[in-house]
């Protein structure tokens, strides 16, 4: 919703501005979904903003609820024809949205459906808030919650490489007028476009930041995610030193297990050396994860556990998350607007 737009319709039609106000907590409070339901407002106000500004920029085409967890994965086209998918979840009390921020992905990084897509085009700031904005909706209207507490750019699409229009939809989601999501519970995952961190530090310091890191050896990280030509490790090091120098805020580290390819010893080994070669490494976690394989297969959870003792018995901070939303294809590296 570019409520700019609605602004402008509403000072045109010369309207007094307490009707901008109504507008906007029927639209962030309340979660209309169509103008028609905004009945404080004049009919013929509600008709015009309904035909020039629909609230939401795209179509819902389906939504398919997973049978195995507290997840739900949702297609939407666009105006002009392409499709994404956006994710809403919970994984313990509160309700968070996994958002796309592109349309398909230019990095081909090998374990991701995304990525065989290839890129299409980035997506407008409007189009990423809409995304958490029709979720809102959703809760409201099944009276599921009255608020989305946090939001993830770990959809379709490496978020950095958007990054104008992914400035401006944390900017809106965290407005106090709009949907009020606070900076730090918006969370920005990035494959490790090391050259946007510092600029990232500067715009955006409140917000989390995760890389997804995945391997911590140079020619096997090149292999797994093809970006890592461009910005190696040692890339990733200086960005990820000054980046937590400016912010002094906790970075995460993801990383998908994935049997026999990124499990073995020698990877622990070398993802604690690299880890350990940075300064104030402390401010590290390593989030594990068990790798989507793709329709519905992944790394056995052993292997996770196995990975994370030893990351453990070499003093790193780490943590297992559970993977969500398996069954439906909507886990990490799985979003690739299937129909
Ligand atoms: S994992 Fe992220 S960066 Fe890599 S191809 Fe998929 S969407 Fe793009």
């Amino acid at each position: 919703m570019n409520f700019e737009e609605v602004k402008k319709i509403i000072k045109e039609a010369k309207l007094q501005n307490f009707r901008l106000t109504q507008a906007r907590e029927a639209v962030f409070k309340r979660g209309i979904s169509s103008w028609k339901e905004a009945t404080s407002l004049p009919e013929e106000l509600r008709e015009v903003l309904e035909k020039e500004r629909p609230i939401l920029s795209f179509k819902i085409s389906k939504i398919v609820y997973s049978k195995q967890d507290r997840t739900a994965k949702a297609l939407l086209t666009l105006k002009d024809g392409f499709q994404i998918e956006t994710v809403l979840l919970k994984p313990q009390d509160t309700w968070s949205v996994c958002v796309s921020s592109q349309v398909g992905c230019a990095l081909h990084c090998s374990f991701c459906s995304t990525g065989k897509m290839g890129f299409k085009r980035d997506l407008t700031s409007e189009e990423i808030t809409d995304q958490v904005l029709m979720w809102f909706q959703y809760l409201r209207k099944e009276k599921l919650a009255e608020r989305i507490s946090n939001v993830v750019f770990m959809g379709m699409g490496e978020p950095l490489l958007n990054y104008v229009n992914v400035v401006q939809a944390v900017r809106d989601l965290s407005n106090a007028d709009y949907l009020n999501i606070g900076a730090r519970h918006i969370s920005i995952s990035t494959s490790g476009i090391a050259d946007k961190l510092h600029k990232l530090a500067v715009d955006l310091p409140q917000v989390n930041l995760a890389v997804s890191l995945h391997n911590a050896d140079n020619a096997e990280r090149s292999k797994l995610m093809p970006v890592n030509r461009k910005f190696d490790l040692d890339d990733l090091k200086k960005a990820l030193e000054e980046y937590i120098a400016m912010t002094g805020r906790q970075v995460f580290l993801e990383y998908a297990v994935i049997e026999n390819m990124n499990s073995r010893p020698e990877h622990i080994r070398k993802l604690a050396d690299w880890i350990y070669s940075i300064k104030d490494n402390y401010l590290l976690h390593v989030n594990l994860i068990a790798c989507n394989l793709g329709r519905g297969e992944k790394t056995e959870e052993r292997v996770v556990r196995d990975f994370a003792a030893g990351l453990k018995g070499m003093g790193i901070g780490v943590t297992i998350r559970k993977s969500m939303g398996n069954d439906i294809l909507a886990a990490c590296g799985q979003l690739a607007a299937q129909k």
